[in-house]
């Protein structure tokens, strides 16, 4: 029974991503998908995330200063950005790219990666 259970929950965390449409916190997967199996505990949200990282199959999204948030890593793969709305502390994603950041880094040096975190005010709260 043991695998049953431990499938049920990683669907229900997994729906929990498809649903929202958006990177989310622990906290977040556990509120979404606790809806679901109601007994399903914070400290089992975090082991499935671990092994799902650990699998490849979902990817951190860091905020500065804040709990990591996750996002499949099939939303990962393609390349976009974050805002991060700094009153209801929700991340979504921002698709396309501003491109051409070489140009900012200091010359002989060789950009290979960048992330942009915006952040502001989400619709809803704005
Ligand atoms: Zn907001
Ligand atoms: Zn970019």
């Amino acid at each position: 029974m043991q695998d049953r259970r431990n499938t049920i929950q990683l669907e229900a965390i997994l729906n929990a991503f498809k649903n929202a449409g958006r990177p989310l916190s622990i906290d977040e997967l556990h509120a979404s998908a606790s809806k679901v199996v109601e007994t399903l505990g914070l400290r089992t949200v975090y082991r499935v995330i671990r092994k799902l990282e650990e699998d490849g199959e979902i990817a951190s999204v860091v905020v500065p200063g804040q709990p990591d948030r996750y996002e499949l890593a099939s939303v990962a793969a393609t390349h976009h950005h974050h805002f991060h709305c700094t009153s209801c502390d929700r991340v979504y994603d921002v698709p396309g790219c501003p491109g051409r950041l070489s140009g900012l880094v200091p010359e002989g040096f060789v950009l290979n990666h960048h992330e942009i975190m915006l952040s502001g005010l989400c619709k809803t709260c704005a």
